[in-house]
């Protein structure tokens, strides 16, 4: 069986998927002939072009551009519903057992939706495509860097109803330089206060003391952390406090919290003992899917399917899943990854 193969037919865990960015382009064409939002093409071949990033993508700033056209889409429940549904489709065909879909709630009221409507909407489709799907996890709702605070804190109170339905998770993004995570530590106690797991996007366009700061607000796990690489003091202390960097790499160059794919940390971070997952953000926006992620980070950074497999074990372990889900996929996942491994391992 050959790594590509390979990569398919093991089952995996992916913790850091955007909703938003993993609409497939036929259905945004077709959510906007329904909800009349006007498109630059009506070709799906070019529209490609306005929802997929690219290796010039120059920064978070032009990455996050490309989340434009599915957000006004997403802004009806039928419609909600439909792209985390056939989100759900598009990680079972991945081979993905195990998920967890975040997406801003504040990002889906401009039509007159409220959050309580858009939670439940995106509930609903997961809870539908997860049983029709065979897919365990949940959903991280994320409130946004550049809202007033005060709205993250009403955020974190709607989406602490919602617990026992789904949702597993708290986090933050969006445009990072500039909006240090510190401003909203309110909402993230308010929602540690009710049950949410926390987990933060830092060390993506910005440096290092985003991150301290995100682990001072109770993140154990972080979006990206990439930055952290450049301060020996703030990679300890990810160490140290066991926190764990859930990367995306072909979404980290094209925002450029690397240079190139190869100056990525992913391996570097993960021989010093550091927990690291892999994820694809954002599947139509990096325009990948996860196995073809773990195919890149084999190629290009030069991990072997062990050290893959160690860290899709990683994302099932940190996952914000209840512990008897957690223990019966990891049963799942021990077993086919010593059923699917590649006999001999050959050089490169
Ligand atoms: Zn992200």
């Amino acid at each position: 069986m050959d790594d590509a193969a390979y990569f398919q037919a093991l089952p995996k865990a992916e913790l850091h998927l955007h909703l938003d960015g993993s609409v497939r382009p036929r259905t945004v064409l077709e959510l906007a002939r329904q909800g009349g939002v006007p498109l630059p093409t009506q070709d799906l071949e070019r529209l490609s072009d306005f929802l997929e990033a690219t290796d010039s993508t120059a920064s978070l700033i032009e990455y996050i551009a490309y989340f434009e056209l599915p957000i006004a889409v997403l802004q009806s429940v039928p419609a909600l519903e439909r792209a985390t549904y056939e989100l759900c489709e598009d990680l079972k065909n991945d081979n993905v057992r195990y998920a967890e879909i975040r997406y801003g709630p504040w990002l889906h009221v401009q039509q007159g939706l409220s959050l309580t409507d858009v939670i439940r909407a995106v509930l609903s489709g997961w809870n539908a495509g997860r049983k029709a799907f065979g897919i365990e996890g949940g959903v991280i709702v994320t409130a946004l860097r550049d809202m007033p605070p005060a709205q993250n804190v009403s955020l974190a109170q709607v989406a602490g109803r919602y617990v026992s339905e789904g949702v597993v998770g708290f986090d933050l993004a969006g445009d990072e330089a500039g909006h240090p995570p510190i401003l909203h530590e309110d909402a993230f106690r308010v929602a540690r206060s009710l049950g949410l797991n926390i987990t933060i996007h830092a060390g993506e366009a910005a440096g290092p003391e985003s991150v301290r700061q995100a682990i001072s607000m109770g993140a154990m796990r972080l979006g990206h952390g990439v930055r952290a690489q450049e301060d020996a003091e703030v990679v300890a202390m990810i160490k140290e406090n066991g926190v764990q960097l859930d990367m995306a790499p072909t979404s980290n160059a094209q925002t450029k919290a690397v240079r190139r794919i190869q100056e990525h940390p992913l391996k570097r971070f993960y021989e010093q003992g550091i927990k690291v997952t892999i994820s694809t953000d954002s599947r139509t926006v990096s325009d990948v899917t996860l196995t073809q992620e773990y195919q890149t980070v084999s190629r290009v950074l030069g991990c072997s399917p062990e050290d893959i497999a160690a860290m899709n074990l990683q994302a099932l372990d940190g996952g914000f899943s209840d512990d008897v889900t957690r223990a019966r996929l990891r049963h799942e996942f021990v077993d086919a990854i010593a059923k699917l491994r590649p006999a001999a391992p050959t050089s490169g």
